[in-house]
């Protein structure tokens, strides 16, 4: 970082905590971003630079602080006891070195992964009673979400009896398929409507809807990734995956358990190259240790699990998003 005082640096970080505020409550409140991805990664980047070079000025309020997501006052309230928290994010292979040396250094040995699509969607909570679905929320700030039980029972995959009378919470992504998300702005469009920006807003703007009749008639779909209190034989990242299908929940086929960090870069390469012709978006790859006990020992930051981390792809790797388009809100 460029030589700088720790006056410039307190004024630099207010200006950018106002900006990064203002493009987060369009993107979580709205459902409608002012900037695209990138823009927002590099300036809250510039901020976690600051903040790290200078521990003095960061404040509790900053966004580096917390979970990024308001809660709309029409919705009823969701607790989470356990938090749904952000995740850390790297852009280069070498800052994933880094994270794999910090966590062997951690825990002291070598660590198996379990690599998964980041799905690019929104997080949803499905919570089980009896095996009967009772309750589906939102992320909201990680501590008190949205309740979309309603619109939940409309998503088609989301099952609302399970086939065993267990009591549990998963959680997962919800998002609108490529075809989906083609089909439904050519609607908005013939009805003069504005159109989404992506299918990650218009996930978002379709599940956050106090009418869950509208979010019936859009077509979403779920990836359900981690169990939240799962069984005692259930003692990794891939088994809970794979016991959470045969319970008929729609998780993804596509992750894999990996012993290094060459099988990471290669599935890395093999689905920068695919994502194009996945039938979802993806904006990148996720690693997660897989031994369910080590996450419990490396544990949380006041944002982001220590345990997983995501690889971003790079901007020009990007989808093109479509540009001049009317925001939808
Ligand atoms: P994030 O979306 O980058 O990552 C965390 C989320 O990834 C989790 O909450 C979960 O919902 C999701 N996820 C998808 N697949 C997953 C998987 N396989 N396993 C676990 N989780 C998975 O973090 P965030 O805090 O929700 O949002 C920050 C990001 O949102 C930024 O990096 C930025 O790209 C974007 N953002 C953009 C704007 C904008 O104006 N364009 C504003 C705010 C945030």
């Amino acid at each position: 970082m460029a030589k700088i005082t720790l006056d410039e640096a307190k004024k630099e970080a207010a200006s950018l905590r106002t900006q990064l505020d203002e493009w987060a409550d369009a993107y979580y409140s709205k459902d409608a971003p002012e900037v695209e991805d990138n823009v927002y990664d590099q300036n809250y980047n510039r901020l976690l630079e600051l903040e790290k070079a200078f521990p003095e000025i960061v404040t509790p309020d900053s966004i580096t602080q917390r979970v990024g997501g308001e809660i709309d006052s029409d919705f009823t309230k969701v607790n989470h006891p356990i938090p749904m928290l952000s995740m850390g994010d790297v852009f280069s292979k070498e800052e994933l070195k880094k994270f794999d040396q910090r966590m062997q250094k951690l825990v002291g040995h070598p660590v198996e992964y379990n690599v998964e699509l980041k799905i690019d969607g929104l997080s949803l909570s499905l919570e089980y009673q009896d095996g009967k679905l009772v309750r589906a929320s939102t992320r909201g700030n990680g501590y008190v979400g949205e309740d979309v039980t309603a619109n939940a029972r409309y998503i088609a995959d989301i099952p609302q009896v399970l086939p065993e009378p267990l009591t549990t919470e998963v959680r997962g992504e919800c998002y609108m398929g490529k075809e989906a998300f083609a089909k439904l702005n050519q609607e908005r469009e013939e009805e003069g409507l504005s159109v989404f920006a992506n299918p990650r807003n218009a996930a978002a703007g379709s599940l956050r809807q106090l009418d869950p009749k509208v979010t019936k008639k859009r077509q979403l779909s779920t990836f359900i990734y981690t169990w939240v209190n799962p069984p005692r034989e259930i003692t990794s990242q891939h088994q809970a995956i794979e016991r959470m299908h045969e319970l008929g929940f729609h998780t993804n086929e596509t992750g894999r358990k990996l012993a290094n960090l060459d099988e990471v870069f290669n599935f890395i390469d093999e689905y920068t190259a695919k994502r194009n012709s996945l039938t979802y978006g993806i904006d990148g790859i996720v690693l997660k240790v897989d031994d369910l006990s080590l996450e419990q020992q490396l544990g949380n930051t006041v944002k982001v699990p220590r345990w997983e981390i995501a690889y971003k792809f790079p901007p020009e790797e990007q989808e093109t998003i479509v540009r001049d388009i009317v925001w939808t809100v």
